[in-house]
This record gives structure tokens, sequence and C-alpha cells, in this order.
């Protein structure tokens, strides 16, 4: 019986089993690596899920420039993932690590300001037409930062979220719609509170069901990626953004929109391109140019109003804020990067590649007669295993097939070729060639030719 992805169960366990052997194959300084790491690193890495790749064991990387990388057996890679967007502008990109090799002489953190400080300040203002920004190390934080914030200038003690959403490790967000009903993922570790108690999850697209959260007047703010990004893709459906903005704005909620992965829209973001207007703004990763770093803005009304609730607090430990956040490596690459990198002849080349992609991904899906659809958010592209793009966060769960993933995601490996794990999206950066992008083509297009004979 034909499997609803369109490939047989038997030919992909075949493939899969190929491409382990060949990955181990070619690796003994990966896999004695990734043996010594066992001793003293909890599952041999120093992050727990770098070990849910869908490879044997972890791909040790020795060096990474511009679209590229090479792995300590001397394969080079290109690099379609560019760490999941943190090195969307390439990787050591050359403003950010001349600046970076700058600051090693003029020291890293000192809990104080330098010059780049006020120079990013108005780098952020200009381009994202906010006029108030403040930091933090990582998009995680700069979420929960925000999320404290609206809840202290609101009063109100609910965040809404979509289903299926990612917004970094921001315990507030795990909860999820299982069978309708909102419940706390499971997956989540030591979280002993009731998350959904303080959370309301709804689908994406669903202005009715975002109508009727909203009625109660509880919802400090709604908290979304403007394209959700990361349970697959899934795109507003037309005036969806709209809509929904009119209904937050309404109801005195506050809209904060993540733009960690949709930066990938253009310069000033999804929200500045379709005009989202914002109140809180927030962008990690990326922004330091691989540097961790991670900005969020907001309005001048917000900005009186988050005064305005510090003020009434008594002095102390606002629950906001990290000792290294904001330091001087991290403030001299954002500057470097901002002025420099995420430039609009940088975006340009980066639009025409993956138009490139999709339309090439489009062409070999379509000959194969593969039930599959590709969706683009400027440079960034995802293919997922349903004919039609998904409406929101079930539909794109639905889709998934994990065992599918790792088989064609290690066959690219083999071949010098990587994309995202966990499901399939690909980034072109600024350094990325058509070249490439032919040969990432060329590459899945063989894989599948395997998998359906
Ligand atoms: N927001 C979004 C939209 C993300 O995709 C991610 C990470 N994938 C985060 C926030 C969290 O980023 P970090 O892990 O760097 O804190």
């Amino acid at each position: 019986m034909a499997h609803p992805t369109g490939i047989q169960k038997d030919s992909l366990q075949a493939l899969l089993a190929r491409e382990r052997d060949r990955y181990i194959d070619a690796r003994p300084h990966s896999q004695a690596l990734a043996h010594r790491a066992q001793s003293h690193l909890l599952y041999g890495v120093p992050l727990h899920w770098m070990t849910d790749w869908g490879t044997p064991f972890p791909l040790f990387v020795e060096a990474a420039k511009g679209a590229s990388f090479h792995d300590v057996d001397g394969h080079s890679y290109v690099d379609f993932c560019l760490g999941d967007t943190g090195a969307m502008f390439g990787h050591a990109p050359e403003p950010v690590a001349a600046a970076v090799v700058r600051q090693t002489q003029l020291g890293f953190t000192t809990m104080l300001p330098g010059e780049d400080a006020a120079v990013v300040g108005e780098l952020l203002a200009q381009r994202f037409g906010l006029p108030c920004w403040q930091f933090a190390m990582t998009a995680t934080d700069a979420n929960r930062f925000v999320i404290r914030w609206a809840r202290a200038v609101t009063g109100r003690s609910k965040v809404l979220v979509f289903n299926g959403c990612y917004h970094g490790t921001v315990d507030d967000v795990f909860v999820d719609l299982v069978e309708g009903q909102p419940s706390q993922r499971d997956s989540l570790l030591g979280q002993v509170y009731d998350l959904t108690q303080h959370t309301v999850v709804v689908e994406f697209n669903d202005l009715d069901s975002l109508r009727q959260a909203l009625t109660a007047g509880d919802i400090a703010c709604v908290l979304a990626e403007p394209a959700m990004t990361n349970v697959g893709m899934v795109l507003p459906q037309p005036g969806y953004w709209q809509a929904a903005r009119e209904l937050i704005r309404a109801a005195g909620t506050l809209f904060v929109c993540d733009e960690t992965h949709t930066i990938s829209t253009g310069p000033g973001g999804y929200a500045l391109a379709h005009g989202l207007e914002p109140d809180f703004f927030v962008l990690g990763k990326p922004v330091g140019g691989g540097v961790p770093c991670a900005v969020y803005g907001f309005t001048s009304e917000l900005a009186q109003r988050m005064q305005a609730s510090k003020s009434a607090a008594p002095p102390g430990h606002s629950g906001i804020g990290t000792t290294l956040t904001a330091n001087a490596l991290a403030m001299c690459a954002m500057r470097a990067n901002l002025a420099e990198v995420m430039t609009d002849e940088a975006y340009a080349h980066m639009f025409e590649l993956a138009e490139r992609l999709a339309n090439g991904l489009r062409q070999i899906i379509g000959q194969r007669g593969l039930p599959w659809c590709v969706s683009q958010v400027g440079a960034r592209t995802e293919f997922q295993f349903c004919a039609q793009p998904p409406r929101n966060g079930s539909e794109a769960e639905a889709a998934m097939d994990h065992t599918l993933e790792h088989a064609l995601h290690l066959y690219l490996l083999n071949r010098g070729i990587l994309i995202t794990p966990f499901h399939n999206m690909m980034l072109v950066c600024p350094a990325t060639t058509a070249a490439d992008v032919d040969r990432l083509i060329a590459t899945l297009a063989a894989a599948l030719d395997e998998l359906l004979t």
C-alpha cells in the first residue's frame, strides 16, 4: 500500500541502512572524538540534543567559513543549515570577524556600556522602525524578558501562543493543543508548575479561536512568529495578520513578534515588510553574526509604561537581564553585523538563490509525482511531506515523517550537503552560490530516485 509520503517503507529502511554504513566508514576521526567525549560529556556531546541529528554519531566540525565548513575527517560541506539561523549571514562574516579580533585587545565584559551600545541602538531603530531597545544573550532570554515586561505593564497574567510554536526554552510557551485541549508538552523536563494556567494556545490562521481567546481581556501578550517555522513551515493566509493584529490591539493585548527565524524575510523582518506594527520585536540568533546575543525593541508608549512599572516596584532584582548580556564582544559583533553584513545587497542575493532553490525543489518533486509541497519565507525554504501547504501547527505536525527526514538528511550529508535537522529547512547566505543550490537539488533528486526504485 502506498505510504502517505509517497515513499515505501522498505526502500526507506534500505536506504537508511546504506547511508548509515557510509557515514560510519568515512568518519573515523569523528567517531574517535565521539568515543572520547563520552567520558565526560553527558551523551558525549556538550548539549544533549546534539545526538538528535540523524547521524550514527555526531559529526565533529573543524572549521566553518561563509557557506561551508569541514569536519575533522577532512570532508567539506555546503551548509544550508547555517547553525539553524545563527549563521544566516554566513559563518564568521569578515566584518564581524574583524570587529571581534579588534575587541580581543579591548576587553569582553565590564557590565558597563561603551560607544558600540549607542551605535547599535541607532542601527536597530533605523532598521526596524522601533525607537527603544534592550538586549539579551539568546532569543530564549529575549522572549522570557518580553513576557515579563508584558505582564508587568498590562497587569495581566496570560500569554497566548500558537499550537506547534517554538520560541526557545521559555517554559510558558510549552503548551500544545491535544485533541483541542491545552496540554503541557510531555517532553518538557523538570517542570513542576501547571503551565496551562497562564498560557492560552490556539491554532494559527484561525481568527475565530483567536477572537474568542481574547474576549476575557486577561491576555498580556500574543507571542508569535509571523510565519511559523519550527513545526515545518506554516505561512499566514492572506489577510490573516491584518485581522489578527486588529483583534489583538482591540483587546488591549500586546503583540510580540518573534523574528528570530523570519528575519529571512528582509532587512527589516516580516513585520516591517508586511506592516504588522508589533509592540515588541524580538530577534536572536543571527543578529550578532553568530556571536551570542539577542535584541528586543518596543514602541515609545511601551517604553513609558515599562519605566512606570519599574518605578512602581521596590528596588531589587527585576528578573530581567543576565550578567554577560550586552557585553562588549556582543555589542561590537552586532554593530559590525547590522552595519556591514545584513545589507540590502546581501538579502537580494539570498532571495535570488532561495527562489532558485524553491523552484528547483518544486520541479524535482513534481517530476516524481510526490505529494509534497515547498514553502518559502525570503531566504528560508522548506519542503514538507504533504500536498498542500499546512494551515496550522496540527496539519504541519501530521505531515512530518522523521525516518524519511533522517534518511534524506543523511544521504545529503554523505555527499557534502547539510540541511537543518528535525524538519526540512534550508537557508541560503550571502556566500552561497547558484552552483551550491543546484548541487543540493540534484543530490536530493538522486536520493528520491533511489527511494522510488
Ligand atoms: N524563537 C524562535 C522563533 C526560534 O526558532 C528559536 C530557536 N529555534 C528561538 C526563539 C530560541 O533561540 P535560542 O535557542 O537561540 O534561544
